[in-house]
């Protein structure tokens, strides 16, 4: 068993920590939020005061933070954790990021003699809480080896995408095409119910047909259809707009450095930024049919 500081305890964060402490690991945690820390404590963890209070001890820091700044304030910045953490610790950082802010940890992380990966995640919070997320990983093999019972833990499929960066670059692809399934979902959910449709026929239809999805068949957008979904909880908790728009900047950005084209992309970054812009940035992305729906 390990003892691991444990960074960032949002709709990710805390179910992943809860899994690590349900699997005999010992845990310290910091978040911004109080409310975020009690939560965890209740579960059996210690609250650290800062990020850099939680390292005492730790043999691994866990990172699950929203954007690449967060990322390198929380590693690089004034308190910067690169600096203080024990040497032969390992660091695994789970947040979404650009892969070159998750290069430019990596580096710092090796010239001080620290193994890092960085980790990024795929099953959204029912993964995270189920312990079924994927983690799709950037970094050194050997690095990779010694993270992989504890991400076992959390997850059940591990993919090793190549060097520091890569689990980011791969991770970016997949959220580019989620955010245009979830968009396309949502159109066609919409269509169907604007021309007299039920949303749940439909979706049993569509589940069965080729549009299938993993948005139409796990995530569905239509409030009513599925239980346990944000849209059957006014789209609250999940995976906010924001951070889905952040994912579809980091694909514009990637193709931009590589002169790649992404038209599909790029249509839905533009939807879930005016869906943002009209106030809805907090809510879980699939709350993007209200930008379709006939009212
Ligand atoms: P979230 O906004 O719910 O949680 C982020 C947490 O980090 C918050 O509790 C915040 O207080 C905390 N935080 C921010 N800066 C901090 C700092 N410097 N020190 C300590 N805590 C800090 O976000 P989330 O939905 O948990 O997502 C986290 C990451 O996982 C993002 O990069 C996101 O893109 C990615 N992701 C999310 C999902 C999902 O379904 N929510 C799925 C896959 C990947």
């Amino acid at each position: 068993m390990s003892h691991i500081a444990f960074i960032g305890l949002g709709n990710m964060g805390a179910p992943m920590a809860q899994n690590l402490l349900k699997a005999g690991h010992t845990l310290t945690v910091f978040d911004l939020q109080q409310a975020a820390i009690d939560k965890a404590v209740a579960a059996g963890a210690r609250a650290a005061a800062s990020a850099a209070a939680a390292l005492t001890g730790a043999e691994v820091v866990i990172s699950m933070l929203p954007a690449s700044q967060h990322v390198e304030s929380l590693y690089l910045g004034e308190q910067g954790l690169i600096a203080r953490i024990a040497p032969g610790t390992l660091v695994i950082d789970c947040s979404t990021i650009s892969p070159a802010s998750a290069r430019k940890v990596a580096d710092a992380a090796a010239a001080r003699g620290l193994d890092m990966i960085d980790a990024p995640v795929s099953g959204g919070v029912g993964g995270a809480v189920a312990g079924t997320l994927t983690f799709i990983v950037g970094g050194q093999a050997q690095a990779l080896d010694r993270a992989r019972p504890l991400l076992a833990q959390m997850g059940k499929n591990i993919f090793h995408a190549g060097g520091s960066g890569a689990g980011q670059t791969a991770k970016i692809c997949n959220n580019m095409l989620l955010g245009i399934l979830m968009a396309g979902t949502a159109e066609a959910l919409a269509l169907g119910v604007a021309n007299g449709l039920d949303p749940a026929v439909l979706s049993d239809i569509m589940s069965k047909s080729s549009g299938r999805n993993w948005a139409i068949e796990l995530y569905n957008p239509f409030p009513g259809v599925m239980p346990n979904v944000p849209a059957a909880n006014g789209y609250a908790g999940g995976f906010g707009v924001d951070l889905m728009l952040k994912d579809l900047g980091l694909a514009a950005e990637a193709a931009m450095s590589t002169r790649a084209s992404i038209p599909l992309g790029e249509m839905a970054r533009n939807l879930y930024s005016m869906h943002s812009q009209h106030g809805a940035g907090g809510l879980d992305f699939s709350s993007i049919l209200q930008l379709v729906q006939k009212r």
